[in-house]
């Protein structure tokens, strides 16, 4: 057995330890299983490995597949290439475009890079991850720049986006960003519940839809922006810190080619990568995210959507389609 938290430090390792689809599975069971495989059935503990890469319950004979019930469920490409992506959009800084990744693997069609990078983006959510405590900035702010809508009545080419900081000592801690509707009392008390733990203190600007948390058990600090007399992003710094950081990652990697509907999967990936920022090793992030994976049910083509859009992203169309 891998002791915790086993990856590859560099590309040389990377390469060296993945050079096969069966070193890739090895690799996946250990994720999937730490303590050991079992099966899904009967819970046995018991397998063998059998043709077509399964492994065989040695009680009840059922076949499983560490694939299966992941997002690599049904991939017809071979698993080497998958790591190599994950491994590709983790150690970038600032990760891939689809056209990069395409170009990078050598991958013929645009739409199989397209769906690969939204999968791992599903995955980059841990199931159940922890809410923010102690002291938190929250605000919200429009992000400009996203593709026009494609129903023809989003004409407006910008999205809201609430934001939750920890303060850590004059520092930003972890954060939380999701697409709200709008800024009305019921979406940011609903984004406050979800990513921030009661019992910690909310810290925003006067905007009266804040008002009430106290009742959920949130405690509230409030600066009000003209009474202080500053600007607000000297009041909650952390958040319109983060705000810029994400606009321009969104013009700068993605070109501005990120359509609203699909706005929320490329905020957790900004968060996923934000919270990982200090890590020391950009082979834990390819870890973290391949555990996740193991972890995350398949998201079928049609599911992530319904219709590629059009734009300088997105391949041989560039009609628009009303
Ligand atoms: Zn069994």
């Amino acid at each position: 057995m891998p002791s915790l938290e086993d990856y590859p430090r560099d590309l040389l390792e990377f390469e060296a330890r993945f050079s096969t689809d069966a070193l890739c599975r090895e690799y996946l069971v250990q994720l999937r299983w730490p303590e050991g495989f079992r099966c899904p059935d009967c819970n046995h503990d018991k397998a063998w490995a059998v043709r077509g890469a399964a492994l065989e319950c040695a009680r009840c004979h059922r076949h499983t597949r560490v694939t299966a019930g992941t997002i690599f469920q049904d991939t017809k490409k071979p698993l080497r290439v998958w790591f190599r992506a994950i491994w590709y959009v983790t150690s970038q800084k600032n990760g891939a475009s689809a056209l990069g990744l395409q170009r990078i693997l050598g991958i013929r069609s645009y739409v199989t890079a397209w769906s690969w990078l939204h999968k791992l983006r599903r995955a980059m959510v841990r199931p159940g991850r922890d809410r923010l405590r102690g002291t938190v900035e929250v605000d919200e702010a429009y992000v400009g720049g996203l593709e026009e809508g494609v129903s023809g009545r989003e004409t407006e080419q910008k999205a809201l986006v609430a934001v939750a900081a920890e303060e850590d000592g004059g520092g930003i801690g972890r954060i939380r960003l999701q697409h709200i509707p709008d800024a009305s009392a019921l979406s940011l008390h609903s984004f406050v519940a979800t990513s921030i733990e009661s019992g910690s203190v909310v810290h925003t600007d006067g905007w009266a839809a804040y008002n009430g948390l106290e009742a959920f058990g949130y405690k509230r600090k409030v600066t009000v922006v003209s009474r202080r007399r500053k600007r607000a992003h000297e009041l909650l710094p952390r958040v319109h810190r983060i705000i810029s950081l994400l606009k321009r990652w969104i013009l700068g990697t993605h070109q501005g080619a990120i359509s609203r509907e699909h706005l929320e999967y490329y905020l957790d990936e900004f968060t996923f990568r934000f919270n990982r920022r200090t890590s020391q090793n950009r082979g834990k992030l390819f870890y973290r995210l391949l555990q996740q994976a193991v972890q995350t049910a398949p998201a079928p083509y049609t599911a992530l959507a319904k219709r590629i859009r059009p734009g300088p992203e997105h391949g041989p169309s560039r009609r628009k389609t009303r």
